[in-house]
Parts: C-alpha cells; sequence; structure tokens
C-alpha cells in the first residue's frame, strides 16, 4: 500500500505540474480592468521555492504605476459607478466573483502553492475555502446594512450614516496572500470602496488572477487595480500617497511602524494594522485528553511552515505533565511530513524563499547558543531540490528571556516553556511584545475563563487552537497591530461615520 499511495502521490504531482505549465500566468499589473505592463517596463523573477527555479516574470510596479493605479481608482469612486450602486447589485457582482473563484479554485491553489510553497492540498481546502467564505460573507452583507438615527430632541433629526471612505490602499503578505486580500478587498468593496492593492513581492499570482475574475464578474474598471512590486518603492508609494483616504496592512510590525510614519508625511490616512505573533499554547496540570493537545500543538506550529501569524510557537506547560505531553508532541511532530508542495502526502511545504530560509535558520542557531535544547529537527532538508525547506523543530529548556522566546520566527519552530502555577502561566503569556492569539488547555471552568480573561490576546482558544470562521473578528493587542479584520466590524474600517442634523 505504502508503495501504491507513492505511485499516486507521484502521478498526482506530475498532473499539477503539467497542468501549472498549461496554464497563462497573470503577471501584468491589473489596471481598469486590464492588464498593462509597467510604464518603464520592469519585470522581477518569481521563483518557486519548492526547486529555487523561477517561474514567471511579474510586472514590478513603482510609485508611477501606483499613482496611475490610484487616480485610476479614484475616478472609478468618484464617478458613482460603484459607490452609488444600489447595494443589492454590488452584493450580485460579488456573489459571481465568488463563483468564479470557486470555479477556479484548483487553479489558483496550484498557482498559490507553486508562488509561495504551501501544500496545494492545504491551499485548496483551506485558502480557497476560507477566501470564497468571506467574499460570500461580505457580499450578503452588502445589502443588509442599516444606519440610525440619534434620540435627540423632537424638533431635530439627526442620522448616522455609514460612507465609504474612499479609495482604500491593501498591502498583504505572502503566507494567506489570496486570502489575507480577500479579507481586505471583499469588505471594502461590499461598502462601496475603489481599492488598489499591492500583494507581497513573494506571491502575487493569485491576487492578479483573482483581479481578472473580479472584472469578469462585474466589478467595474478601476475599482480593483492590483499592483505587483516590492515593498520599499510601491508598497511605501501607496502608503505615503496624498489621495489614498485608509491603508489597511497586514504584515511583520517592522513595516506596520512605517505605514503609521507614511500616513504622518502624507494625509494623515485612516490605518490598520495586522501583525506578527507570538501565541502561546498554555497547557494546565488538569488540561483534557493530553493526546488532543498534542496534536493541536503541533499542527499549531508546523501548518503553513508556521509561517502564521497566530502560530502557537511557545508551548506553556504546566511542570508535572511536560514529560508526558513533550513525549506526545514530538511523536506527533516526527509524523509530520516535510515535502514537495504538490505532494498530496507533504504537510509541511517550502519556505517561501531562501533569505526567509536563513532566518529560520538563524534563529534556531541562536537559539542553541542561547542554551535551549533542540530536541527534534532544526535543519535545512531536501536540499537536492533546489526547494527551501526546514524539518519540524522542537526546543526545550527555553526561558522566556531568549530570543527564540520573544521574537516571531515565522517557520516550523517550537520553543518549549514550563511553569509552576496559573500567575506564571499568564505572566510568561503575556510577556512578550505581541498579543494576537492565545490558548488555554484545561477541564476547569473557573481556570478557563479566568485564564480567557487574563491573557492579552485578541483571540483566545479555550481547549482548542485555529478555530476560525468568517463570523468572528481577528487581529491583535498590544503590538500586534489595531484593527480587525472578518466578522462585521471590519466594515468599519471601510466605512466613516456621518452625522447629519436637520431641524425639524
Ligand atoms: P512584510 O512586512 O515584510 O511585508 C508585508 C507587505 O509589506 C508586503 O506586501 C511587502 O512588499 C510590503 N512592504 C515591505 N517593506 C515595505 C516598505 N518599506 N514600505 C511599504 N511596504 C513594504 O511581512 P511579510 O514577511 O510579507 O509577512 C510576514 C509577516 O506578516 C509576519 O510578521 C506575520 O506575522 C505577519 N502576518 C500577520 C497577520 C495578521 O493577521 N496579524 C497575518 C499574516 C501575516
Amino acid at each position: 500500500p505504502r508503495d501504491e499511495a507513492a505511485a499516486r502521490a507521484i502521478a498526482t504531482r506530475t498532473d499539477l505540474e503539467k497542468r501549472f505549465a498549461g496554464l497563462t500566468l497573470p503577471t501584468r499589473i491589473h489596471l481598469d480592468g486590464r492588464s498593462v505592463d509597467a510604464l518603464d517596463g520592469a519585470t522581477f523573477d518569481r521563483i518557486s521555492p519548492r526547486n529555487g527555479k523561477p517561474i514567471a516574470k511579474v510586472s514590478e510596479g513603482d510609485e508611477k504605476d501606483i499613482d496611475r493605479a490610484v487616480a485610476s481608482a479614484r475616478r472609478a469612486f468618484e464617478s458613482g459607478v460603484w459607490s452609488r450602486r444600489h447595494p443589492r447589485e454590488r452584493r450580485a457582482v460579488l456573489q459571481r466573483l465568488a463563483r468564479l473563484i470557486e470555479e477556479h479554485a484548483e487553479e489558483l491553489a496550484l498557482l498559490e502553492s507553486v508562488d509561495m510553497g504551501k501544500p496545494y492540498t492545504d491551499a485548496l481546502a483551506v485558502d480557497l475555502r476560507v477566501t470564497v467564505q468571506c467574499l460570500d460573507f461580505y457580499a450578503e452583507a452588502a445589502d443588509k446594512m442599516y444606519d440610525e438615527v440619534a434620540p435627540t430632541a423632537h424638533d431635530t433629526l439627526a442620522t448616522i450614516t455609514r460612507e465609504p471612505v474612499g479609495v482604500v490602499g491593501a498591502v498583504v503578505p505572502w503566507n494567506f496572500p489570496l486570502m489575507m486580500a480577500m479579507w481586505k478587498v471583499a469588505p471594502a468593496l461590499a461598502t462601496g470602496n475603489a481599492v488598489v492593492l499591492k500583494p507581497a513581492e513573494q506571491s502575487p499570482l493569485t491576487a492578479l488572477r483573482m483581479a481578472q475574475l473580479a472584472t469578469e464578474a462585474g466589478v467595474p474598471d478601476g475599482i480593483l487595480n492590483v499592483v505587483p512590486g516590492f515593498g520599499p518603492t510601491a508598497g511605501a508609494a501607496l502608503g505615503l500617497h496624498r489621495d489614498v483616504d485608509a491603508l489597511t496592512f497586514t504584515g511583520s510590525g517592522e513595516v506596520g511602524r512605517l505605514f503609521l510614519r507614511y500616513a504622518a508625511d502624507s494625509n494623515l490616512k485612516q490605518v490598520s494594522l495586522e501583525l506578527g505573533g507570538k501565541s502561546p499554547q498554555v497547557v494546565m496540570e488538569d488540561a483534557p485528553d493530553l493526546r488532543v493537545v498534542a496534536k493541536a500543538v503541533a499542527s499549531g506550529i508546523f501548518f503553513n511552515q508556521g509561517e502564521v501569524c497566530s502560530a502557537g510557537s511557545r508551548l506553556l506547560v504546566h511542570r508535572s505533565i511536560k514529560d508526558e505531553l513533550l513525549e506526545l508532541v514530538l511523536e506527533e511532530s516526527r509524523r509530520t511530513v516535510v515535502g514537495d508542495p504538490l505532494d498530496p502526502r507533504t504537510d509541511v511545504g517550502a519556505l517561501v524563499e531562501q533569505r526567509h530560509l536563513e532566518r529560520v535558520l538563524g534563529y534556531v542557531h541562536g537559539a542553541v547558543e542561547d542554551g535551549a535544547e533542540r530536541l527534534l529537527g532544526g535543519h535545512r532538508v531536501l536540499e537536492e531540490t533546489g526547494g527551501y525547506y526546514v524539518e519540524p523543530t522542537v526546543f526545550d529548556r527555553v526561558s522566556p528571556d531568549m530570543r527564540i522566546a520573544r521574537e516571531e520566527v515565522f517557520g516550523p519552530v517550537l520553543s518549549v516553556l514550563t511553569f509552576e502555577d496559573a500567575d506564571e502561566a499568564v505572566r510568561i503569556a503575556n510577556g512578550t511584545d505581541y498579543g494576537l492569539a492565545a490558548a488555554v488547555w484545561t477541564r476547569d471552568l473557573s481556570t478557563a475563563h479566568r485564564m480567557a480573561r487574563a491573557l492579552r490576546a485578541g483571540t483566545v482558544w479555550v481547549n482548542c487552537f485555529d478555530e476560525s470562521d468568517i463570523t468572528v473578528p481577528f487581529g491583535g493587542y498590544a503590538q500586534s497591530g489595531f484593527g480587525r479584520d472578518k466578522s462585521l466590524h471590519a466594515l468599519e474600517k471601510y466605512t466613516q461615520l456621518k452625522s447629519t442634523w436637520i431641524k425639524l
């Protein structure tokens, strides 16, 4: 059966490779509903992390390209072709786009997987599913939002209405390229804005393809422009643009800070930031079935190669159950298969690029130097493929002050720390600059509630990890950012309130 499974896997991989080779890749800027070259004709090479080979030359947008994309978005917004359209019609267009994305799900998952290295099966089962759900949710919301009337004096009428902010700039990372883009684009379009999206230079393909489908679905020209390019050029130009009304960003804290500066140095555009994390999984002495916990700990850090902002990168376990839990976590980790993203047996694909691989390995070496004990992994593997693969890695004897316990590694690297009581657990859990997510495992109802209140994070999971739904907001406390993606709360980022007084 093993040989049979391997043969099937090779056949699937070969089939996917063939399909990819047969695709016309979306590589040019999407502007005014058309694909165009960068004004100066510049392109950059996209290298697939699965084998280090070039797959495409993509238009490299710069300040001038951002400028014309913003001008096009402004024109489209002011024309009213979208913002003044009946909300029901906006809903219908976005629902058409959702159906088109569904129809092209396999193609988009393949683009995503080859472009940034995540397993194709995950791209299809997670990224594409969530993308479509997100779009359907905000499409449905488009014609179900009501405004307010304030309880003012009898001889006045004060209405509180929501208006689109105008031109929205969206800058997104490479770890869930299409999904992150959709978390921004769907609520922004549902509320009548025009969007200029800059995907990460490591993963521009799905955003470009999605924009083509948006035009096919009937999103008016200029309402969604996509400009691939680099951060310090295209990204900065969008952040600094005086005609962008709001900027929504997901990425690193370092770059998030820059966007606040860009806003201050230009037009004080409204900024929202979804940044990194160092999420703790706190396992109390009375945790439920440790096998279940171990599975959640392993998948919580190895899913998507650990390139997840909310990855459970710190395991905080009560000293009395540490040995037992750690053994189970190691068992799970050893079972985790690293391999070609196009191989259906793969759990952990390739890290996004050589530079990131080196960064992750740098953290591994640093942890050893700081005195942490490497129990598993820590090496680059499958180097002969030319791809950027790192095996699941587990460090024991990590102390809260080590870099590996404080900084975001963004790779498949788990740090194990111990505590004696709940107070110490909370102190360690809250002891980083981040506050994106946290989990607590306990059978005790009061402990669960007390811990959930004490953990400083935008999301707290109790007896689970990575539960997620489009109806539930997602975002950070502290230096994990501000503003929320998902749920109806996300609409606040793309609308502004107008108070209108009428003397009766
Ligand atoms: P990054 O900050 O390097 O890049 C993100 C985006 O910013 C890219 O599009 C990039 O081109 C752009 N950029 C880079 N430098 C810029 C500059 N000087 N000016 C303007 N734009 C610039 O982050 P990354 O490495 O792509 O993504 C990983 C980070 O994203 C991690 O820290 C991760 O935690 C975070 N993340 C957060 C969430 C969340 O929802 N909180 C989700 C996913 C990823």
